[in-house]
């Protein structure tokens, strides 16, 4: 009891000195796996990361192609070499490829969209097309339309709330929306909804383009011609093979018709380059647009409808194809029967040198180095599995259907997932379960940002002292550990978190070098290498992240999980959902009466169109109280827990088991609302913004959505969820407290 409370005081100061125990590992143990990880340091080599990026990045290499499965071999053949149980593990998808794709003004003026990307003798690796895609949309439905436009700025809930109030309608008519404010598959989906015919999405240089920056070659923002492709499955309704949802796509699965597949698009949808998209919005009438919904094109934004009238035909050729996953597994000395996974996806969209290969590169340097120690006779107590993911950029479709095609297994043995991407410069960003918050915050406090000489920790939270706002500054100066951010959808920890339940963690540095190139023909090494990460410094940093994270999840005696941040953080969330109801409930109390009684009318301009807003149902109270008596319970027990844990070094399998368990709990078979793919009740992407998170999603969406009968049983789901979490807390702090 002394001893915990001591620690705890040391803790409540903020102190931590590097000489203090890893979480999960005692005083001895601690010292021993710094001096392996020092091991592991010198073997990360930015040299050799180089060298794969630049072979791996040397032709397009997207789902289905030859590069694709050339490079996965290549993987496999490294990972080979080092000593893991390697195979490509196959699936067979649906993937469409464009047949059809035309843009068409045809009135008031004709104008024929080139719909192609330009090689810049610049960078040659813009010349290497052969085995290139065109832009497109992938799971867009076929489709040929002809109708006027409507512009609908971002083409998120609350731009056609807008357009509402202008009286516009996009029933009929083909929407044009900017790139930008929710991910992109958001938008047909939206127009979709609202009865449109078709959707074309372009990038605005004032979001990516000449408005930001120098443009590519000069700099590394989109050129005229440079299209952002990517897929518009419906994602927030279930990722992966759109044929073969909830099972693995093996050769013999049961699957959907094509016609019955769900989550490809009910319009039509192209992507434009703002070139293509120039004289189209050039040819709009109609009332200006919204101050805000301006972009830097130099003509005047018009809203329409018309009388710009588009012409589009899409038509895609479906096949099923064969994904090529690598699976490369060291089995553990101590416990090999518990799973560490750690992935990154290979397919690109085009060479792909950022997007995924920067942290593909930094995956394999890690793996090199930690099959290094094992040769030297340090292998893993735990068992590591090193995943290159085929096919996430139509949908995340590798990840997903070897997590449905193992998950039993995976349910059982998986620790935890550890998932990058493209990786850049600038901060450390990682999101995750927060049962991971604090074991992660020790990691990134014992290394060095490779240029500004404090640790990744001390950057970041530097950077919120200068920059965040108040709430953020008083956390980053009294908070010990830094929140890592809750993780919504976009890469391939999806179906491990959301539809598994295994605590998972996404890494990435970013936030001081521009991705213009994102989905380009122009994410090149060149660009990447100029632009992104020269010397790949950040690279190296990011796979001795990882490398640590991996390594003290494999070696740690009492897995280093812990309930404290995982607490503080519901906590968060519960507030935010009451501030949320009371929010909209002022709000639209307010509203209301000023339409009611002519206020708003009486101050728009009568000689333009922009009435008032709709009046809406008042929004009732909601009782909490279940959800924050449980919030009550889960940030006891994280106390309980704590202190027992502080006080001993107890572990067995069966603590070890029940702690990485944990996170199922949170867990439900039936899944969430109309989309039961997605069976986490504490994180999953917005259905109405894709990648982006919502926290506590049953009850976020039901207010928001303002579906309010539903919000009191989404309270008691999330409520019992929650209590389930506590019991199990409650369990560990009593097995800890014995043993100790
Ligand atoms: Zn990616």
């Amino acid at each position: 009891m002394k001893l915990a409370a001591l620690v705890l005081l040391v803790l409540a100061c903020g102190v931590v000195h590097a000489g203090d125990d890893i979480l999960g590992f005692d005083a001895p143990a601690s010292a021993a796996e710094r001096a392996l990880e020092a091991e592991f340091d010198a073997n990360i080599d930015a040299g050799v990361m180089d060298s794969w990026l630049k072979s791996l990045s040397a032709r397009p290499h997207h789902l289905s192609s030859q590069a694709d499965k050339a490079n996965a071999e290549f993987i496999a053949e490294l990972l080979d070499s080092w000593g893991y149980d390697t195979e490509i593990v196959q699936y067979q998808v649906l993937f469409p490829t464009p047949r059809v794709r035309e843009v068409e003004l045809v009135a008031p003026t004709r104008f024929v969209a080139g719909l192609t990307e330009e090689s810049l003798a610049e960078d040659p690796s813009t010349a290497v097309r052969d085995t290139l895609l065109p832009p497109y949309n992938a799971f867009s439905i076929d489709g040929e339309v002809e109708a006027e436009l409507v512009f609908v700025n971002y083409g998120i809930p609350e731009d056609y709330e807008m357009l509402e109030r202008y009286g516009i309608d996009v029933a009929g008519k083909i929407a044009i929306a900017k790139y930008g404010g929710s991910w992109r598959g958001i938008k047909p989906k939206l127009a979709g909804e609202k009865g449109a015919v078709g959707t074309l999405i372009y990038s605005d240089p004032a979001d990516d383009g000449y408005g930001v920056g120098d443009v590519y070659p000069k700099g590394p923002f989109k050129n005229d011609s440079g299209v952002q492709r990517g897929s518009v499955m419906d994602m927030p309704t279930y990722p992966g093979d759109v044929l073969t949802p909830g099972r693995g796509a093996t050769a013999n699965a049961k699957r959907l018709r094509r016609e019955d597949a769900p989550t490809i698009t009910k319009i039509p949808v192209l992507p434009l380059s703002y070139r293509d998209a120039l004289p189209l919005l050039a040819a709009m009438g109609g009332e200006v647009v919204p101050q805000e919904w301006r972009g830097d094109l130099p003509i005047t934004y018009h809203l329409g409808p018309g009388p710009a009238r588009v012409h589009m035909k899409v038509a895609f050729d479906r096949n099923l194809v064969s994904i090529y996953n690598v699976i490369a597994r060291l089995e553990g000395s101590a416990w090999p029967d518990e799973w560490v996974i750690r992935g990154n996806h290979h397919d690109a969209w085009n060479d792909g040198a950022a997007d995924p290969l920067s942290g593909l590169v930094a995956t394999l340097a890690e793996a090199r180095a930690v099959a290094v120690l094992a040769k030297a006779g340090h292998p893993p107590l735990r068992t590591i599995i090193y995943a290159a993911w085929d096919g996430e950029e139509p949908g995340l479709i590798g990840s997903t259907e070897w997590a449905e095609d193992h998950a039993d297994a995976l349910k059982q043995h998986a620790v935890a997932y550890l998932n990058t991407d493209g990786s850049s410069r600038g901060f450390m960003n990682i999101g995750g379960s927060h049962v991971l918050e604090h074991y992660l915050n020790q990691v990134t406090a014992e290394l060095d940002d490779p240029l500004a000489g404090v640790t990744l920790k001390e950057r970041r939270r530097d950077y919120l002292l200068v920059n965040g706002n108040d709430k953020k500054k008083a956390e980053a100066r009294d908070r010990q550990d830094l929140r890592i951010a809750p993780l919504g959808s976009g890469s391939d920890y999806t179906p491990f978190l959301q539809h598994l339940g295994v605590a998972s963690a996404n890494f990435g540095f970013g936030g001081e070098a521009q991705d213009g190139s994102y989905h380009t023909l122009y994410d090149t090494y060149e660009h990447y290498t100029k632009f992104r990460d020269p010397g790949l410094v950040y690279g190296a940093t990011l796979a001795r992240v990882t490398g640590r994270a991996t390594l003290r999840l494999a070696n740690a005696p009492r897995l280093p999980f812990d309930f404290g941040g995982f607490a503080d953080n519901i906590a968060l969330y519960v507030g935010e959902l009451e501030e949320l109801a009371d929010n909209m409930r002022t709000q639209t109390e307010e509203t209301n009466k000023l339409v009611v009684d002519g206020t708003f009318t009486a101050a728009l301009d009568p000689n333009k169109s922009l009435g008032p807003p709709a009046t809406r149902e008042a929004v009732p109270y909601f009782n909490f109280a279940p959800l924050k008596n449980a919030l009550r319970r889960l940030q006891l027990a994280a106390d309980a827990f704590g202190e027992a844990a502080a006080a001993g070094d107890a572990s067995d399998d069966e603590i070890n088991s029940l702690l990485y368990t944990s996170e199922r709990l949170l867990t439900r078979d039936e899944g969430l609302k109309g989309r039961k793919w997605y069976k986490h009740f504490i994180y999953a992407p917005g259905y109405y913004t894709g990648y982006g998170v919502k926290t506590i999603p049953g009850v976020r969406e039901a207010i928001e959505q303002r579906d309010y009968p539903e919000v009191e049983p989404q309270i008691g789901v999330a409520a019992e969820v929650l209590n389930r979490m506590a019991e199990r807390i409650e369990l560990l702090a009593e097995r800890l407290g014995k043993e100790s």
